[in-house]
């Protein structure tokens, strides 16, 4: 029975060819809510995310700007660390790939597999998407080209490298899958990978000719060859925990085989890695498997994909100078259910704005806070655990949030329809009584509103709270014109 009390989150790690954009934020604050709520219900959690640092596509990005990778990604990982300021996210463990730490788990891991049989090498030749950092197959390819990223050239790799017998692991992966019915979150991308089993996985290289391609972690007992991307950054996750040196807190947090404690959130093109190449690796490791997988779609912009030859890329910088730290945050936990794609455009999100933070919230919050002058109302007795539990823990921000706004909108019809400044003026005893309860009861709601809120929007939460106990007056969401 897992009466541990501890919890452990991690997003993909970006990798740093280019700046953070709003799907990674959307990712990283959805993990962001969970945490905070897993803390807010007394685990003891750590929230990992970070930089994946090494591989060609960054080597070659390095070489065109005439730096030394170490300069390029050193910029990259501060401007990617700098979210947590922007987006006011609470991670607790931010891993680069390029750590020193980072890379001797990534040899240990290396070893062990090998050490059970499932690395060799061979001579090979493939066709290879950067963007993806995969081996393509034909039935993978459409019209010749990988399907994320079209515009790029597949490139002809033939030389002699490693491999992981990742063949090796399909059918205890099937049977994996079927012993653990909610692994991979939503069903229909745990169908995915189930159909990718059962077709058979096939054998992935795991390393690079270190005269092609020097950027990446030295092969144990191997000086020609670099590890390759994979095998290397998914280690990340269990390194960040100090594995191997730190046993005892990598077991505290990822947890055993029969009790195994980490949940990861990645996009839908990391299905793959999250949850079948990883997993292959810590089997193959001996090492215990995640505990559950959340794969969130992808983010369009006016119904086309995001791309910098399109000049439509959103960046959250630009969200939160528009809608401020919460006011990005809840538009993103709001733009779709987990786990769907969905599509944005400033002009959605300025309506959407205007009606549920500036019309709805902000404007709650100021009227009462402007009526209630000095009413005194009892404290509310708010479980938050128990009434956000189920969408939480399914990720399912958006329901939740949702719940809190259907509170939010009938205290403003309550407000319309009673019209308690017009009962303030009014000086007969009847109405002040009405009043004075009124007040009350608005107070109230206004609190388990707050107090609600706290996980998704932490500061406007804080604020509305400070507001009712100093009776101030402060603009919670500027109206957009
Ligand atoms: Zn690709």
């Amino acid at each position: 029975m897992n009466e541990k009390k501890v919890f452990y989150i991690t997003t993909t790690l970006p990798y740093v060819n280019a700046n953070p954009h709003v799907g990674f934020a959307s990712e990283i604050i959805l993990a962001d809510v969970r945490f905070r709520f897993a803390r807010e219900c007394g685990y003891e959690a750590v929230f990992n995310t970070g930089t994946d640092e090494h591989g060609s596509k960054i080597y070659e990005k390095a070489l065109e700007n005439k730096i030394d990778p170490k300069e390029y990604v050193d910029k990259y990982a501060k401007k990617f660390n700098s979210l947590k300021k922007t987006l006011n996210l609470s991670y607790t463990n931010f891993i680069r790939t390029t750590d020193s730490n980072h890379k001797e788990a990534a040899q240990e891991i290396w070893k062990r597999v090998e050490a059970n049989g499932f690395i060799y090498k061979k001579h090979y030749q493939i066709r290879y998407c950067v963007g993806c950092e995969l081996e393509k197959t034909d039935s993978e390819l459409t019209q010749g080209k990988c399907p994320y990223h079209p515009n790029k050239e597949l490139k002809l790799i033939n030389e002699e490298n490693y491999f992981f017998k990742f063949s090796k692991f399909s059918e205890l992966l099937l049977e994996f899958y079927e012993n653990n019915p909610t692994f991979v979150y939503p069903a229909k991308r745990f169908n995915e990978i189930k159909v990718l089993a059962q077709s058979g996985f096939q054998d992935f290289s795991i390393s690079r000719l270190k005269e092609k391609m020097p950027w990446g972690v030295p092969v144990p007992n191997d000086s020609n060859q670099v590890m390759y991307v994979w095998f290397d950054a998914l280690t990340n996750y269990i390194s960040t925990l100090g594995w191997p040196d730190n046993y005892e807190n990598f077991e505290k947090f990822w947890g055993s085989q029969q009790c195994p404690n980490a949940i990861q959130i990645a996009g839908k093109d990391n299905l793959r890695q999250q949850s079948a190449m990883w997993q292959a690796m810590l089997l193959a490791a001996d090492l215990p498997m995640s505990k559950q997988i959340f794969i969130n779609g992808f983010i369009s912009v006016d119904g086309k994909k995001m791309s910098k030859s399109l000049g439509n890329v959103i960046s959250s910088e630009e969200m939160v100078d528009r809608y401020g730290v919460d006011g990005t945050r809840y538009l993103l936990l709001t733009k779709s259910n987990f786990g769907e794609d969905c599509d944005i455009s400033w002009d959605k999100m300025d309506e959407k704005y205007n009606a549920d933070l500036a019309n709805g919230l902000g404007n709650l919050s100021s009227r009462i806070i402007t009526l209630a002058d000095n009413v005194e109302y009892d404290l509310p007795n708010v479980d938050i655990e128990k009434s956000l539990k189920a969408d939480i823990e399914s990720f399912e921000m958006k329901i939740g949030l949702e719940k809190i706004w259907k509170m939010v909108d009938k205290a403003n019809k309550l407000m319309e329809e009673k019209k308690p400044w017009s009962l303030k003026k009014k000086k007969d005893i009847f109405s002040e009584k009405e009043y004075l309860e009124l007040m009350q009861r608005f107070l109230q709601d206004l609190h388990i509103i707050a107090i609600l809120i706290k996980v998704f929007l932490p500061e406007a939460s804080e604020k509305i709270i400070n507001q009712i106990k100093f009776r101030k007056k402060e603009v919670l969401f500027k109206r957009i014109v």
